[in-house]
């Protein structure tokens, strides 16, 4: 059974301070620099898409805020009421943040509204068997079931929609700086979720570098998906998948499908 924790304290930040790269961040020149040129030198040091690290802790942050902040704020609830809530990926990540406090407030009050409206459903036989009728043969949607529909987009998903376009927009913006595309060049390059926008993005040099970085980073997992394959050949079976071919079969499901935070 899932334990619940009491609801955090009012001083609480909820937030691990944030570690960077210690020769990014100890160069004064860097430290002048705009937060979003940081947090993605930063991305640009972990393995992976540096976008979906980034967007996920943005999803990560705007949740937890939610709960130490928002809970009361009328437009927050608002939003979230109109969405019926999170979606399914936000809310469980809503309900791993073990506020129960928060997860209480947020779904009495939806419960609320989706009462409201199921009370106000007519019957589904109140309506002649002739109107049912013509409404089938007009292909007439069925607008019964729009009120329990969402009215808006999650707001978790709406953060991580403006978070991923911010991060790729900053990446793009500098990545003809020098520091930026020296970090960006010994990186793995971009999962396919994002690489397209920012291929739309970029142009001249930029574009090659991206370009580049792509090529080298997918022929190099693919080497290691040849040698998976190789290797099942009864001929080969002697010889063993290497721990690195192993974590390459996780890198290429993210690099091509995203982190499974962000999808
Ligand atoms: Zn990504
Ligand atoms: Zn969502």
């Amino acid at each position: 059974m899932r334990k619940y924790k009491k609801p955090l304290p009012a001083d609480y930040t909820g937030r691990k301070p944030t570690q960077r790269p210690s020769s990014f961040w100890q160069e004064t020149d860097l430290q002048n620099k705009e937060p979003t040129l940081l947090e993605l030198l930063e991305a640009l040091a972990q393995p992976g898409c540096p976008i979906c690290f980034l967007a996920a802790r943005s999803v990560s942050r705007h949740i937890e805020a939610y709960c130490r902040d928002s809970v009361t704020d009328v437009p927050v609830r608002d939003h979230l009421r109109a969405a019926n809530g999170y979606c399914t990926r936000h809310a469980h990540q809503f309900l791993d943040m073990q506020d129960s406090l928060a997860a209480a407030i947020t779904y009495a009050d939806i419960l609320k509204k989706m009462i409201g409206i199921i009370d106000r459903t007519p019957d589904k036989d109140a309506r002649s068997p002739i109107v049912n009728a013509i409404r089938r043969i007009f292909r007439v949607r069925d607008s019964r079931a729009r009120p329990l529909l969402p009215e808006r987009q999650c707001p978790a998903c709406e953060e991580q929609q403006v978070s991923e376009r911010r991060y790729l927009t900053g990446l793009i913006a500098h990545l003809g700086e020098s520091a930026v595309r020296e970090v960006f060049i010994s990186s793995q390059g971009l999962c396919l979720i994002h690489l397209p926008v920012a291929v739309d993005l970029a142009d001249g040099e930029k574009l090659r570098t991206l370009v580049n970085v792509q090529r080298r980073a997918w022929s190099q997992l693919r080497g290691h998906m040849n040698e998976i394959v190789r290797k099942a050949d009864y001929r080969f079976t002697s010889e063993r998948i290497t721990d690195e071919e192993r974590d390459s079969l996780l890198d290429v499901i993210e690099r091509m499908a995203g982190k499974r935070e962000i999808r």
